[in-house]
Order: structure tokens, then sequence, then C-alpha cells
């Protein structure tokens, strides 16, 4: 199935894209797609070529089927991949992973092993392929793993190909403790991709679909971004210390134009999405569309979507080199939700779909009734588990940042709901009060026993904002913030879907009349589970206060507010049944979740105490002085200065200063009490409750002082110098 895409993808690649550079010169180093994409991936391809038959085959049932990989195949492995790589001029390997402090991490070691004559070999085993022992001390553990015991260990993710980078071949793996237990992102994910595979074959042997052999979950994240330039990053200390602006008064102009969207690419802006789409190609990643955004200095980057592990390494390295082919153009790449107040922030949105090992979607309404109530079944399961799950949906994509974006006011919202457009809505209706269907084409459908209603493809969602969108034969979950790894979010999906799914097998297993039975549980989840799904305005207030006191479902604003509810019973025997987490790794996962979110807001509540020490209140001073002057000079020519302008700023300006400098002393003694909290839970509810309030009340004091101040004066670039800065 991937290599059918795959093809497809080449082909419209060496056809349509890019072949012209801006001039409508012919772009001669982009006429070869075909010839590098993947130049930097042991891919299929490569393995084929540089294996024998035999190894080939046994590490492709370990890659598709997930059996163990014996020693003898590792070692032939290792072998090929070293080869490969030392010929792509790599010199070091590194066993890549993803710890929970939210980026990437690698230790590099290099080929070298020395021989007999006093020179060097280069040698890589099947034994160093497979584990590594990096010194993770410090990688953040939540207490699992006690200082005396600070090593854990890596295992390789044979369904990621490994690939090269910095003249480094990199291994996807995995990271867990001595116990077993994931200190990773990746584990649980695959994990959960396990259990629903599980599920999910139970439900389509019921439906007699007897030669599918797994599935898969597929994904395509769409990244959102702001590029700024470098010269205008490194003057912010803000942005600098913590990725986002922690002051600034608005622009004259914002988004309210909406004239940056799908506009017209600046040149420097389009040599940047050239050059990362050839890097992001060459390590196989199937970058497909770049445009700009609805804010200005915001663009997008979609990929075509693939198996959800290899998506979520794929997303981590894009994330990477978007930062790294950034500063080759002089740019600066910021991946935070809200670098900007009163601009758009930066989402993620997550396409989602489930397919069979012969490439068949599970969420394509079929052609037949038959594939239909299978269709149903799958898109029942999926309504249940966003209904029963919306807290750890809103857990899986929640941090600090993203805390600007949902909480505050625009898309999506902090309400999980779900879109699943009229035509479907339709249909559900018709099946919970068994009546007629009528559906777009005029055709009724009358619900008999035996024929459930058979209906067209929905295309036309374009709702944006729906947190949980069906869009035609995938689920979009639009709640994810750009820097997140979108692991966290597929973990709770699957795992939730699963859930669902394995209650449906429970009971259809056990039915006499299955048909009858299926159509009694379509109707019982369509019932119990109507209230998730919502095709309004996500945005409108009156749609918060339906959702919450009307249909009570859950509205978590804030990181402390929703991230303590991983922990509900609930959620710990859902996922624990399921085999995705342990109950001792959830505790630590809270824990490291709500240390990341108090860490940040510290870092800057301190990068705030210090600008305005240092930079703000001088600066103020400096222009009062100014005015005071100019007023001295008109009392010396007898001009009245009671009134007039500098009179109005310097009195403003002045209270304004003695006001920012009372409001930072505040923010330090509320610091000083979030310090003296040791429980994190705790700690985090006075970040949200005082910490905040105070950064907010200073940032509104400065912000006013910058409209009144002289800009020579200022020690910052502004909104407008940031925002327009990439000409
Ligand atoms: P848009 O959201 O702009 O309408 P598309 O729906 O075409 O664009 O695609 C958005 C993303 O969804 C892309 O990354 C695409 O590869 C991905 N996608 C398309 N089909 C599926 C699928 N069946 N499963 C998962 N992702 C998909
Ligand atoms: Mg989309």
């Amino acid at each position: 199935m991937s290599r059918v895409r795959r093809g497809a993808y080449i082909a419209v690649l060496s056809t349509g894209y890019a072949e012209y550079d801006f001039n409508g010169e012919r772009n001669s180093e982009m006429d070869n797609v075909t010839d590098f994409f993947g130049s930097l991936v042991f891919d299929d391809r490569v393995m084929k070529e540089k294996l024998s038959a035999e190894v080939y085959s046994s590490l492709r049932k370990t890659i598709d089927e997930g059996l163990a990989l014996d020693k003898k195949v590792a070692n032939a492995v290792a072998d090929a991949m070293k080869e490969w790589a030392v010929s792509k001029g790599a010199t070091h390997y590194t066993h890549w992973f993803q710890p929970l402090t939210g980026v990437t991490a690698e230790k590099h070691d290099s080929f070298i092993e020395p021989s007999a004559d006093g020179n060097v070999i280069l040698e890589f085993s099947g034994k160093e392929l497979i584990k590594g022992e990096p010194d993770a001390s410090s990688f953040p553990s939540g207490g699992i793993r006690a200082t005396f015991e600070a090593r854990g260990y890596t295992a390789w993710d044979p369904t990621s190909y490994a690939f090269i980078k910095d003249k480094t071949l990199c291994i996807p793996t995995a990271f867990c403790s001595y116990g077993g237990e994931a200190l990773d992102k990746k584990t649980p994910l695959l994990r959960s991709m396990i259990a629903l595979n599980k599920q999910v074959m139970r439900i389509l042997k019921l439906f007699g679909n007897d030669d599918v052999k797994y599935v898969t979950t597929s994904v395509g994240a769409e990244q959102e971004y702001f590029l700024i330039t470098k010269e205008m990053y490194e003057k912010r200390p803000d942005l600098l210390f913590t990725g986002r602006t922690l002051f600034g008064a608005k622009p004259p102009k914002g988004q309210e134009m909406d004239d940056h969207y799908f506009g017209v690419i600046k040149p420097r802006v389009a040599g940047f999405m050239e050059d990362l789409d050839k890097e992001l190609w060459k390590l196989g990643i199937l970058a497909k569309t770049e445009h700009n955004e609805v804010a200005p200095a915001q663009h997008e980057l979609a990929p075509i979507y693939t198996t959800t592990n290899v998506a979520t390494d794929h997303n981590q390295l894009t994330m990477e080199m978007m930062q790294k082919i950034a500063a080759r153009h002089g740019l600066v790449c910021l991946l935070h939700e809200k670098p900007f107040e009163g601009v758009n922030g930066s989402g993620k949105h997550n396409n989602w779909s489930i397919s069979t090992d012969s490439g068949q979607n599970l969420f394509s309404p079929g052609a037949t009734p038959y594939e239909n109530a299978q269709f149903l079944l799958f898109l029942c399961a999926v309504i249940k588990a966003v209904d029963d799950y919306q807290d750890l949906l809103r857990i899986s994509v929640a941090t600090a940042g993203n805390d600007h974006r949902l909480g505050g006011d625009e898309a999506p919202p902090a309400v999980v709901s779900m879109f699943l457009g009229d035509e479907l809505s339709a249909v559900l209706d018709a099946i919970e009060y068994e009546t007629h269907y009528e559906g777009v084409k005029k055709q009724k459908m009358m619900l008999g026993v035996d024929a459930l209603p058979r209906f067209s493809r929905d295309t036309t969602d374009r709702n944006r904002t729906s947190p949980f969108a069906f869009t035609g034969n995938k689920f979009e979950f639009r709640m994810l913030g750009s820097s997140n790894s979108i692991a966290c979010a597929n973990i709770m999906i699957n795992s939730a879907v699963a859930e669902s799914l394995k209650i449906y097998a429970d009971e259809l297993e056990e039915a006499d009349d299955f048909k009858e039975s299926l159509k009694k549980l379509l109707r019982k989840t369509i019932k119990e589970h109507k209230r998730i799904l919502f095709n309004g305005n996500g945005y409108d207030d009156a749609w918060t206060k339906e959702a919450t006191e009307v249909r009570g479902l859950s509205n978590y604003k804030t990181t402390p507010d929703c991230m303590p509810h991983l922990l509900d019973e609930k959620n710990i025997r859902m996922l624990t049944s399921h085999h995705v987490f342990s109950e001792v790794e959830m505790r630590s996962r809270c824990e490291i979740m709500l240390e990341n979110y108090c860490k940040q807001v510290i870092i800057e509540a301190n990068t705030m105490i210090s600008m305005v020490q240092t930079s703000y209140i001088p600066a103020i001073m400096g222009y009062t002085n100014e005015l005071a002057n100019s007023i001295n000079v008109k009392r010396a020519a007898d001009v009245s200065v009671s009134v007039g302008y500098e009179t109005t700023t310097l009195r403003r300006l002045s209270s304004l200063k003695d006001f920012i400098a009372g409001k930072c002393d505040e923010l330090k003694i509320s610091l000083e009490a979030v310090r003296e909290i040791k429980d994190i839970e705790k700690r985090s509810c006075l970040i949200r409750d005082d910490l905040l309030i105070h950064m907010n009340e200073l940032r509104a004091m400065v912000d006013e002082a910058e409209t009144l101040t002289a800009k020579s004066y200022w020690p910052y670039p502004s909104y407008a110098d940031l925002l327009f800065s990439v000409k």
C-alpha cells in the first residue's frame, strides 16, 4: 500500500512540482526529485537491494507483523546499514528517540573500532542496532528511575526506517527503563497501535473479512509555523528564552484583512520552502503542500499521510529541519503555539484513519449496504471513544503554550466535540429513530433488518472550528499545538477507539442474531453519545454554554485543569487494560507534564522580570526625561505647561512606570510563593490562578507604555518589526 502511494507521489513530483523556479526558468536541481527522494533513508528499496532474499523477507515479517528478529538477521541488517551509511558519508550512528521533554534525543557513537594493526575498522553489530544504553539520567522520568538506577535503554523500532542526518545514521528507537517502563512517546504509541489492531481484527472477523492480516492507523499531520528574520529574533530575549513574545503592543495591521491566507509567497519564504521540501524528500518525508496561513508570517506544511509511528517520527524530523533550514536562510522558525498575542496561534491537524494491510480504509463509506454497516460500526466506535474520553484527548494536547489557543479566543475551543456533516448526521438520525433515510440524491432508503443505508461520501466539511471532524474518509483532530509531538494524541485516539471496539466485539461475538444486535448497538451508541456531535460554530460563546450546561461536556481551559484527570479511575482502567500504559507510567507522565508546564511558565515570568527591570523601565525613564526637558524648554519660553502633549504623556508614562515597577514586585512575590509549593499539582494551580494573572497585568501595562514611547527609546523590536520582517 505504502509503496503504491509513494510511486504515485513520485509521478506527481516529476511531472508537476517545482519544475520551474520563480522566474519561470527550468529548475534543474528540482528536475529529478525521483533521483534523490528518500536518498538518505534505509528504506524498502535499499533493503531489497542490500540484503539477501532470506534476510529481507525475515526483516519484512518483523516490520509488517511484529515478529521478533533473530540475532543472525539483526547482524546482517546492521552490516548492510553500516555499509550503506558509510557509502553516503556517515561516520557515526545514534539511537534516535523521543523522551518526554518534547524534543528528540540522540547520542552519537562513531563506527570506528581499533584493529590489530593500529588502524581502525568500521563496525556496527546487530546488538548495537537493536539495543543502546544512553546515559540518560537527566531525561525526565517522573520518579520511575531512582537515581541509583539511572540508565535506561533504547530499543530499535524496525517499523520506522533508519535515516542519515548530519553524517549520522539515525536509528529510530523506543526508550525504556530497566524495569521495562516506557520513558518516551514511541513505546506507548506502538502499544496503542497493537491494542487497536487486536480489537479491529475481532470486528473484521465478525464481518467475515478473513483475509485481512493486520490493520494500521495512518496519519497526515499538517504543521503550522511562523517565520521571522534572525536579526529580529535575536533582539528579543522573550523569543530566545521562551519561544513566544511576552510583551508587544498590537501592530497597526494584523490579520484582519485575511490577505496573507493562501497569498503570494514571498521570495525569501519560497526559497526556504523549496530548500525544506528538498531536505525532507531526501529523508523520505512526503512533504506535499506549502502555503501561507491566516496570520502574517504564518505558514503551513502538509505531508502525505503514512503509518502513524512513521508519521510521528517524520513530524519530529520536519520540525527539526524547519528550524535548521530557516537558519540557512537567515530566518527563525517559531513552532510555539502562540508566539504573538492578538494574532492566530499555530496548531497541527492530525488526520487519522485505519486501514487494512491490503489498503482498505475502514472509514470509507462503502458501495454496498453491507460494507456500510461495517463503516457505521467503526464510525460509532469513534463517536463513543471521543465522548467517553474527551478528557484524554484534551490532556493529550495540554501544554502551557497550547493553553493560549484552546482556552483563549481562537480555534479550536477547549470543549471537545465532533463534526460529522449534514449527510452523515441524517443517517445517524435515521438509525436512532428507525425512520427513512433520504440521501442527498433523493434515494429513499428503508432501514430494514438486513440492509443499512447506503450513501455517498460527504466531502463537504469545511467547518474549521470543529476539534474533531469527519472529513470524508478520515478524522481530523485539530486541537494539537504546533510544537506537540503527535504521538500523545494518537496514543489516546488509538486506545479510546480500541476500547469502544472491545466493548462492541465482546457483545457481538456472543450475539445470536448478528444483524439485530449490530443495529441495537449502533442505536444505543447514537442515543448515548450524540451529545458529542456538533456541526455548528465552535467559537460561539453560546456553544460553550450549551456544551457545558446542557450537554455536560467537559471544558478544561488549562493544563492544570485537565492533567490530573489522566489519573481518573476510568482512564487508568482503560489504558492499563489495553497495555498502553502501566499505572506507574501514567502517574509519572502526569507529574512530568505538570512539571513541564510549571517550568515553562516560571521561565516566562523570570524573563519578564528581567526585561522589565533591565530594559523597559530604563527606556521609559529615558523618554520621560526627554519629555521633562521639553517641558522645561516650554517653561523657559514662557509657554504654559499645565496641559499639552508633553505633560499628559509624561504624566501617564510616569505613573505607568511606577505601576509597572509595582507589578513587577508583585510578580516576584508570586513567583516566590509558587516556588515554595512542592506538590506539583498545587503548584500548577497557583501558577494558573496567580502567577499568570500577574504576568498578563504586567504585560498590559508595558504594552500601553510602548504605544506612548518614542520608538527610538523602545528597547526591543515591535510586533510590526517582527511580523513583517521577512520581505
Ligand atoms: P485539507 O485538510 O486541506 O482539505 P486533505 O484533506 O487533502 O487537505 O489532506 C490533509 C491531510 O490529510 C494530508 O496530510 C493528507 O495526506 C491527509 N490524509 C488524506 N487522506 C488520509 C487518510 N485516509 N488517513 C490519514 N490522513 C489522510
Ligand atoms: Mg486540514
